[in-house]
């Protein structure tokens, strides 16, 4: 009892006006206020997650957090989920999973199954810029890491081209970890674009009107 008054206490000093906010219960009341008080996880993760690859001081965490934002106004959620694995090391690698660091699966270089190489793994580039060709400038150890990592100002176009990218990588490696069929990595790649075509009408537009 004790400790329902404590809370009851806590709770009130936190939020003082809760009960007279617009929301339809005590419940849904309660969670929009203490919610409203949370600070952003956003800065710290992105701070943490890109702090593997550049200095803290290149590290520009709104940039990438207005990025999410524009490609979720853009795209559908499954494709900027896909961007948001690659960004916070989410791809199911060996080098992630704490083991020996297999041989890259789509290109078949030594140790290069990581997130490391995989952002610029020469059979996923080239397919990316040959249907995204005005990302070919951004490529490389210095431009591919920061467009990669959406940690520079980017156009529309470099932007959705980088998170199809992300996201024909995520369903390629999946793809290829869980075990294909056979499938070589081009016929998913190019499997998976159709897919996204079909669900990105943006996405389509683009590769539509591509010169
Ligand atoms: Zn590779």
């Amino acid at each position: 009892m004790s400790g329902l008054v404590a809370n009851r206490s806590r709770v009130q000093s936190l939020v003082p006006r809760f009960s007279v906010s617009s929301a339809a219960d005590l419940q849904a009341r309660m969670f929009s206020c203490l919610r409203a008080l949370q600070p952003s996880p956003w800065d710290s993760l992105f701070r943490r997650r890109l702090g593997r690859h550049l200095q803290s001081d290149e590290i520009r965490k709104h940039t990438v957090q207005q990025h999410f934002r524009t490609a979720n106004r853009l795209l559908p959620a499954k494709l900027v989920w896909s961007a948001l694995k690659v960004v916070c090391n989410g791809l199911p690698t060996s080098r992630r999973l704490q083991e020996e660091i297999l041989p890259c699966r789509l290109c078949g270089s030594e140790g290069g199954d990581c997130m490391e190489h995989l952002i610029h793994c020469a059979p996923l580039v080239t397919f990316l810029t040959s249907f995204f060709p005005g990302i070919s400038c951004l490529l490389g150890p210095v431009f591919g890491v920061h467009r990669s990592l959406l940690n520079q100002t980017l156009s529309e176009v470099e932007l959705i081209a980088t998170v199809v990218g992300h996201d024909l990588l995520v369903h390629c490696i999946s793809a290829l970890h869980l075990g294909g069929r056979g499938a070589l990595p081009h016929e998913l790649l190019i499997a998976r674009l159709r897919a996204i075509c079909r669900k990105a009408p943006r996405v389509a537009a683009l590769l539509r009107h591509a010169p």
